[in-house]
């Protein structure tokens, strides 16, 4: 039906020019071209002006140029993230003359690997059409110098010079249509709205300024395309498309137009309504962000040609990659990938994973990428078994098992089969440049960790470190644990059908609800769930209406599955369930009838998303399964995906790299918060000797696992065990009050007997048990006699008792035993019988116990009543059986014997004692006696030994109070300006803040780090400041500094950035800081009594000046937050460091002189003894109550 009536050429003007878009005249074989024949509207153009500026790049490979090419703009247009088509042929051409007419135009024509495109001029940047390559089902010389591009439905002549010249375009054409076959090996028409994956984002139709008719529009990835109507869009022939690279939108004066402008063209779209314009706005800001956001990794590894099509199916624009295979992928082969397991292949995308992508990664893709990669993998890939873009998921699944699990289109090394050769052959390759090499060797099974002979370099990583070969050696991290191909992975059933059976399979009515976005709050009615026929096969799960149903109502990919949760029973209204969350955010509850299927079901499900790397997991009878991004060990620069398995209260981790690990230990963790903002939420999870980062990628498995690991970590119930731990097995719970009572009690009267307060009592054991780990005791919050009536109140109420009830009579009976010896080894037989925990608890009790004793004479506490009270109390009997005091008393009198005291240890505690004893003496002496006051290491001018003394200090004593007591005591005199000032320095910081001298010390002592410490020394800057603040008025500063923000995590590391120029206000209220002078509203605004000024800024955040110092702004929820400021010079920041002393202190700055000699010399001295720890770790409470010696009295005459 294709007709053709053309004027003789000679008739015909040949440069004619018509100023439209859309002034075509194709010579059509539809039905419908009369009518767009008249579309010829002027169309209003923003002038094209001077692009002449561009030329071809260089790197095209020149037996595809034509050798005359004339530039064209499009050749220069900023690259985005698609990579721009190598122009294959251009030049001028008679496009035949529209219907009923007999002149022919002239046409600009371009033919890259995608597209046959014309233009008006070879300066226009935008097509009148557009016909992908993948549409043309021939090319046919016509005629006269005259050739037909056909397609499926339309049919575009054109008219060449000379024959030779039609020749060439026609070969041209031939050689793109074949080169698109063969990649695609689709023979139909490929529209270009449907093509690949990505179907469009946005599509409708929309009025174009200087059109008659509307336009059908589509957004697609990071492009816009123009088609005249639906059809069009349809058969995929279209006007242009316009690079949203170089794209902007703006709205326009009318309330449903809007403009896309370009360099070179605006576009005035109209849309039906606001609404629909908002649509618009959003689809086509979306173009945008994907143009800008993938330009950077994608534009550089897609500029090797090969790597511009997915290396499994050929689709275009793959953002994929396996980064161990080297290979780009499509995303639906990426989710294959996925499927195949990181032992075979790691995914990362292109577009997303950015920060994986370093220069050595992309360095490694152009060398090797997919032209190395199928080269090796695809070396024999029968036609019948190949990819198309549009292959299905099991036909997509099947080829890639087959390629990379088994790889059975590989090319054979000459070695392959002699593991000794191979591995000798890739020793010698990893220190050649040849990764080629590299590829085939390690595809063929030589050993990436093969021992190479030679010691100093052992293994192929190490020789080509040693070899300075980068690339070789980021190959070969990446393949760490890449499990070689293996034939005879499949299973001989599925060798014997010659089709790779689905690995798991399973069917059966489940009942489920509506997937939802968020966590599950509500318990679930049995109404809300409808009965589907659930399907679990070929990696995924589909359900249907019915068992009969052909197509299913909705399917998740077994790859998309992140996390798998089995809620405990009756949780919903059916019994047993089980969650599956997904890639995109989406929560499936499933419930099962009865018990065996829902476990049945489960543990398909896991089976199917779980990689056999982490197969161990799924042995486990987990309450939560899934994978999750996490940071551990030494690798604390990138996150990595690892699988994690949750059981009871423990942590089962798989890591893709390093050897299986211990679970964590939820209940003993030292440790556990949630850091960071609520758009980037790191989970920390601090346990002995190792920390986990679990970070929130995906926001809704991340909530789940953190509820989930926050229950597991917390007690469980009433019994000893169920408690947080601490890691020598004590409930944090004992050793919280234990702790306390050390610091503050041992000297108050009646303490254990007196009971506390029951309400402050009560609310105290609440919060303790709910979750002892975030419970910091303080000294005036906490009377002592509540902490102590808490502790024997939880003791009472342990369910089983401290010595269960099993055992608890033996001990009872034992105390009868007349002769003390046999009395004691049966203690320690009984002993021996305890649960661990019951055994830790009893130590950390007794020897805390017996440390109480000691002070008797004070707290009227002897051990005999200590045994009164605590009888009762451990062996929950009413007071009537005297036996458990008995027990008591003997464990208290018997303590280095019964529990193996060792004498390290007990000379410790001899020494510790010694000090609070004299301590207890010194405060009698003055007649003052505080509970609690405490003793701590000041250090004179700087932290050596011979520099150190030891304080005790009142609740009320002050930094100059202080200060004055250490100078008193080293006999040092004050000179007039010497400004001795008591600071806190915090080594890890690197800096120092000098106390004020009204600041109370005990508070400060409280809230020292272990890496921070007190020293008096003299104060350089004081006089300075002091004479700045007297030749002005103090109350504010403003100026310029230098800034930094710490937003590292516990010392990550991670980067944040170096210092910026900052605007700083500071008056009586606030610090504000603005991005500059001229910048009407702060940033940042803090209020200036929180914050505490240390001088100095850490070496490692390589501040720019050295006047620099820290600002640490504790929030109300005791978050901190830290500033880095840098000054020009030293009297600037003399002069920020006294305006903070100023407004902070209402300004009095320096105590006036009377002050610093009215106090009376300190009537105890205290030599050098080591001292009670103010906040030790747990050892070291132990140590400090631990046993002093077998008679505490002898102690005390010593002193
Ligand atoms: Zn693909």
């Amino acid at each position: 039906m294709t007709k053709k009536e053309e004027p003789p050429a000679s008739q015909v003007p040949r440069a004619v020019r018509v100023a439209s878009l859309l002034s075509e005249g194709e010579d059509l074989s539809g039905d419908d071209q009369g009518d767009e024949d008249e579309d010829d509207y002027a169309y209003e153009r923003v002038p094209n002006g001077d692009w002449h500026t561009s030329s071809l790049s260089s790197s095209l490979p020149s037996s595809l140029l034509t050798p005359e090419l004339p530039p064209h703009p499009m050749d220069g247009l900023p690259v985005g993230p698609t990579p721009t088509p190598l122009v294959i042929k251009a030049g001028w051409l008679d496009k035949n003359p529209p219907q009923g007419s007999y002149i022919y135009q002239k046409r600009w024509v371009r033919l890259d690997a995608n597209h046959l495109r014309y233009f008006d001029s070879n300066k226009d940047a935008y097509s009148k059409r557009f016909v992908p390559v993948a549409c043309i089902s021939r090319v046919a010389a016509i005629g006269d110098q005259k050739f037909e591009v056909i397609t499926n439905n339309r049919t575009f002549a054109f008219r060449a010079e000379s024959d030779a010249e039609r020749k060439e375009w026609m070969q041209a054409l031939q050689q793109a249509v074949a080169e698109q076959r063969a990649r695609a090996r689709v023979s139909s028409a490929y529209p270009l709205g449907v093509q690949g994956s990505e179907p469009h984002d946005h599509a409708g139709s929309l009025e174009l300024r200087g059109f008659k008719n509307k336009l059908y529009v589509a957004v697609v990835g990071d492009k816009v395309e123009l088609y005249k109507n639906l059809e069009e869009y349809r058969l995929g022939i279209g006007i242009t498309f316009i690079d949203m690279s170089v794209g902007n939108v703006k709205e326009a004066a009318d309330r449903r137009s809007f403009d896309l402008t370009t360099p070179y063209r605006i576009f005035s779209f109209s849309a039906e309504s606001e609404l629909e314009k908002e649509q618009w706005l959003e689809a086509m800001q979306g173009a945008i962000a994907e143009a800008l956001s993938t330009s950077e990794v994608a534009e550089r590894i897609w500029a090797m040609a090969p790597n511009r099509f997915c290396a499994d199916c050929g689709a275009a624009q793959p953002d994929w990659a396996s980064i161990n295979l080297c290979v780009v992928i499509c995303k639906r082969c990426a989710g294959e990938h996925r499927g195949l397991g990181a032992g075979i292949s790691k995914v990362r995308s292109l577009k997303m994973d950015r920060k994986v992508w370093t220069e050595t990664l992309i360095e490694l893709f152009l060398q090797l990428g997919n032209a190395a990669g199928n080269h090796f993998w695809a070396a024999n890939v029968p036609p019948s078994e190949a990819l198309q873009p549009n292959s299905s998921p099991s036909a997509r699944r099947c080829h890639l098992e087959a390629k990379y699990r088994e790889g059975k289109y590989r090319r054979y090394h000459p070695l392959f089969g002699n593991q000794e050769e191979l591995d000798k052959a890739l020793c010698a390759a990893v220190t050649t440049s040849d990764l080629a090499e590299t590829q085939a060797l390690l595809g063929c099974g030589a050993g990436v960790n093969c021992f190479s002979g030679d010691p100093k370099a052992p293994t192929p990583l190490a020789l080509a470190e040693q070899a300075g070969q980068t690339l070789q050696m980021e190959f070969l991290r990446n393949n760490r644990t890449t499990e070689a191909p293996r034939l005879d992975s499949v299973r001989p059933l599925e060798k014997h059908y010659s089709v790779i059976l689905p690995t798991v399979s399973h069917s059966s009515f489940v009942y489920k609800t509506a997937s939802a976005g968020k966590l599950l709050q509500d318990r679930r009615a049995r109404e809300e769930f409808s009965r589907r026929w659930c399907v679990l096969s070929d990696g995924v799960l589909s359900y249907y209406e019915n068992e009969r149903a052909v197509t299913p109502n909705g399917e998740i990919r077994a790859s998309e599955i992140v996390c798998l949760a089995v809620p405990t029973p009756d949780t919903h209204g059916f019994e047993h369930t089980f969650e599956v969350y997904t890639e995109g955010e989406r929560l499936y509850l499933f419930g099962l009838e009865t018990a065996e299927q829902a476990r049945e079901w489960i543990k398909c499900i896991a089976k199917a998303f779980v990689p056999p790397l982490a197969e161990d997991l799924l042995a486990r009878d987990f309450e939560r399964l899934g994978r999750l991004p996490y940071k551990a060990g030494l690798s604390l620069q990138q996150a990595q995906e690892g699988w994690f398995a949750l059981t009871g209260s423990e942590l089962y981790a798989v890591f893709p790299e390093g050897p299986c690990e211990e679970p964590l230990q939820l209940r003993k963790l030292q440790e556990l918060s949630v850091q960071g903002d609520s758009e980037n939420q790191v989970l920390v999870l601090v346990e002995r000797r190792r920390t986990l980062y679990i970070q929130g990628e995906r926001r809704l498995d991340f909530m789940g696992w953190l509820g989930a690991i926050q229950k597991a970590a917390a007690s469980s119930g009433d019994t000893l065990s169920e408690q947080q731990l601490g890691d020598s097995d004590i409930p944090v719970i004992v050793y919280r009050c234990v702790d306390y009572i050390t610091q503050y009690g041992l000297t108050s009267e009646g303490i254990y007997r007196k009971c506390g307060q029951t309400s402050k009592t009560l609310r105290l054991l609440e919060s303790l048990r709910l979750d002892a780990r975030s419970v910091r005791l303080k000294e005036g919050e906490q009377h002592v006699d509540d902490v102590s009536s808490a502790l024997k109140r939880f003791l009472r109420d342990l369910p089983d008792g401290l010595f269960t009830r099993v055992q608890r009579l033996a001990w009872l009976e034992a105390s009868e035993i007349e002769d003390e010896e046999e009395k004691v080894s049966r203690y320690r037989e009984l002993l021996a019988r305890l649960p661990p925990v019951n055994r830790a608890t009893v130590k950390a009790l007794i020897s805390h116990l017996y440390c109480v004793q000691c002070f008797s004479d004070t707290n009227q506490m002897n051990t005999h009543n200590l045994a009164i009270v605590f009888g009762p109390t451990l062996f929950q009997t009413d007071g009537q059986d005297y036996k458990a005091g008995r027990v008591v008393e003997d464990l208290i009198s018997h303590y280095v014997v019964v529990f193996s005291v060792d004498e390290e240890e007990l000379r410790k505690q001899r020494e510790e004692v010694t000090a609070i004893v004299k301590m207890r003496v010194a405060g009698t002496a003055s007649g003052t006696q505080h509970a609690g006051d405490f003793i701590c290491t000041v250090y004179l001018e700087e932290k050596k030994a011979e520099a150190e003394q030891h304080v005790k200090i009142p609740a009320s004593m002050t930094a100059e109070e202080l200060t004055l007591e250490i100078l008193d005591r080293r006999n040092v005199g004050i000179r007039e300006k010497d400004y001795w000032t008591c600071f806190e320095v915090n080594e890890r910081e690197e800096a120092e803040r000098p106390l004020h001298f009204a600041e109370k010390v005990l508070p400060i002592l409280h809230g020292l780090g272990t890496d921070s410490y007190l020293v008096v020394k003299k104060h350089q800057s004081m006089e300075a400041m002091l004479l700045y603040l007297a030749s002005h008025v103090g109350e504010t500063k403003h100026g310029m500094m230098k800034f930094r923000e710490d937003r590292s995590l516990l010392g990550l590391g991670l980067p944040t950035g170096g210092f910026h120029d900052r605007y700083f206000i500071l008056n009586s209220s606030c610090l504000r800081l603005y991005k500059e002078v001229r910048s009407h509203r702060p940033e940042k605004e803090w209020p200036v009594r929180s914050l505490k000024v240390y001088l100095g800024v850490k070496k490692k955040l390589r501040p720019p000046t050295c006047w620099g110092f820290t600002v640490i702004h504790e929030t109300e929820k005791h978050e901190k937050q830290q500033w880095y400021l840098c000054c020009e010079t030293q009297m600037e920041l003399r002069e920020w460091l006294a305006t903070f002393l100023f407004v902070q202190h209402d300004g009095l700055v320096w105590p006036s002189e009377p002050s610093r000699v009215s106090r009376a010399a300190p009537e105890v001295r205290l030599g050098s003894i080591s001292l009670i720890p103010l906040r030790g770790s747990e050892n070291e409470m132990r140590r400090s109550v631990a046993a002093f010696s077998a008679d505490p009295l002898s102690l005390l005459r010593n002193v």
